[in-house]
């Protein structure tokens, strides 16, 4: 095979240039980004990234989450470029293709019971905004009273994405309140309550179509777990209320809380799975919503019955995304990822039991590879957890916070040394920040403090 090195890029300072004249970047206040000269990754190898000047950062957030193997693996690299080779992109909309459905077909198989179908998208909130149409329609479909299923039932801090149904469901007041007018109306329960659920469900389950929930974790509202046991009492109440039980994996799937999906901790099979983020290794947009055969059958029947799932993307089942995922599985199988990652999920905890001893810290959390630490209430324009990322990155970790929690969320693939490395340089960067931080503070907080 030919040498593969990209010629060099434009220098940095014209990106940077390009950037600040005409970019606009997603959860970013642009006024404070472009005070700041922009990091501009150029390259990665593995569990790094690396800059336009050749330093290296350990990617200590799965580059949003998502990355799984590590970057330029071998397997995903060849499926893509196989599948390059044949084609990059052709319609699910009346045609097929081979990668799409040996997907579709190997989800099935790592999937709960009762899930039999695939239905792709390119982003989790079209996976989760899929779901609730799903949901919706197949009860509108049923019939009856049972047409009167039109609402849903959400978790306070839930994060679901960002398209208006998908926001509808959410509960983090930062991110949804400004789009209040535009939402339609869900049941809001205490996440973990699930005598409140109970509740709800005991007095309005004939309206509702769906519950939807994050396994385990709700991962954007700052990595919050939810008591063992709870989520398999909400399948059970779902259960004796002919509610649907819609389960979002896209953060928590693919083996990021230990397990291939978080559901299976609790033996948990939903009505709806949704994927993202990992599905392909990190690589490329792809999602799915999947489910059961009675869902899909009750959306059969005459085209001109009106029973079609009239929703679709241009790139639905993309089939490089598709070869993405597909190499994606390909390794989780090759290299006993979910084994391998064990032992490291248990050095992970030893390491943290530390951080958690760091008089700047007032809680860690986590599950398996998806982990929060929290620095507790500060003057948010101390923009504390931005202080850390900044201090990480001069000490070589890329880390992203969700306010003043600093999310921890490796590859998978992270090696044992590079994953305390990681450790290291967050506990340092903590200190270093709340350090400086003390010292901007205005003094009469200061003499509140004391
Ligand atoms: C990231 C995320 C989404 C949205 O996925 P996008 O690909 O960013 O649209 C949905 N649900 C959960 C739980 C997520 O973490």
């Amino acid at each position: 095979m030919a040498d593969r090195h990209p010629a060099p890029g434009p220098p940095s300072e014209t990106v940077a240039d390009w950037d600040h004249r005409h970019l606009w970047h997603p959860f970013t206040q642009q006024r404070d980004w472009r005070r700041e000269r922009p990091l501009t990754i150029e390259r990665a190898e593995g569990t790094d990234l690396i800059d336009s000047d050749g330093r290296r950062y350990l990617d200590g957030v799965s580059s949003l989450w998502c990355n799984v193997h590590g970057h330029r693996h071998p397997l995903i690299d060849r499926a893509v470029r196989e599948q390059l080779d044949r084609v990059a992109h052709s319609t699910m909309l009346g045609l097929t293709h081979p990668a799409a459905a040996e997907l579709a077909a190997r989800l099935v198989e790592l999937a709960p019971p009762g899930i039999s179908r695939v239905f792709y998208s390119d982003s989790g909130s079209s996976a989760t905004e899929i779901a609730l149409k799903m949901s919706f329609q197949y009860w509108r479909q049923r019939g009856g009273q049972h047409a009167r299923r039109t609402t849903f039932v959400s978790l306070r801090d839930a994060y679901h994405g960002d398209t208006l149904g998908a926001v509808s469901v959410g509960g983090i007041d930062l991110f949804h309140a400004t789009y209040s007018p535009l939402l339609f109306h869900t049941h809001r329960v205490e996440p973990g309550d699930s005598d409140q659920l109970e509740c709800v469900l005991d007095f309005h389950a004939e309206e509702i179509a769906a519950v939807i929930v994050e396994p385990l974790v709700q991962g954007a509202a700052g990595i919050r777990l939810h008591p063992p046991g709870y989520l398999r009492r909400v399948r059970a109440l779902c259960d004796r209320h002919d509610v649907l039980l819609i389960c979002d994996e896209v953060a928590t799937g693919f083996g990021r809380t230990g397990t291939m999906f978080a559901c299976e901790q609790e033996r948990v099979a939903p009505d709806f799975l949704c994927l993202g983020k990992g599905l392909t290794g990190g690589y490329l947009p792809l999602a799915a919503t999947l489910t059961t055969e009675r869902i899909h059958q009750g959306f059969l029947g005459a085209p001109e019955g009106g029973r079609t799932f009239f929703h679709g993307h241009t790139f639905t089942g993309n089939p490089l995304a598709c070869a993405a995922a597909l190499g994606n599985l390909e390794a989780f199988e090759d290299e006993g990822t979910l084994v391998r990652l064990q032992p490291k999920i248990r050095l992970l905890g030893e390491l943290l039991a530390g951080v958690a001893e760091m008089p700047e810290v007032a809680e860690v959390r986590g599950r398996g590879f998806m982990v929060g630490i929290d620095l507790g209430e500060h003057d948010p324009t101390l923009r504390l957890g931005h202080r850390v990322t900044l201090e990480a990155r001069e000490r070589g970790a890329i880390i992203r916070p969700l306010g003043d929690v600093i999310v921890l969320m490796p590859p998978l693939a992270i090696s044992a040394a590079d994953l305390r490395r990681l450790v290291e340089i967050v506990a340092a960067s903590i200190r270093a920040a709340c350090a400086s931080a003390d010292g901007e503070q205005p003094t009469t907080e200061l003499a509140a403090a004391a």
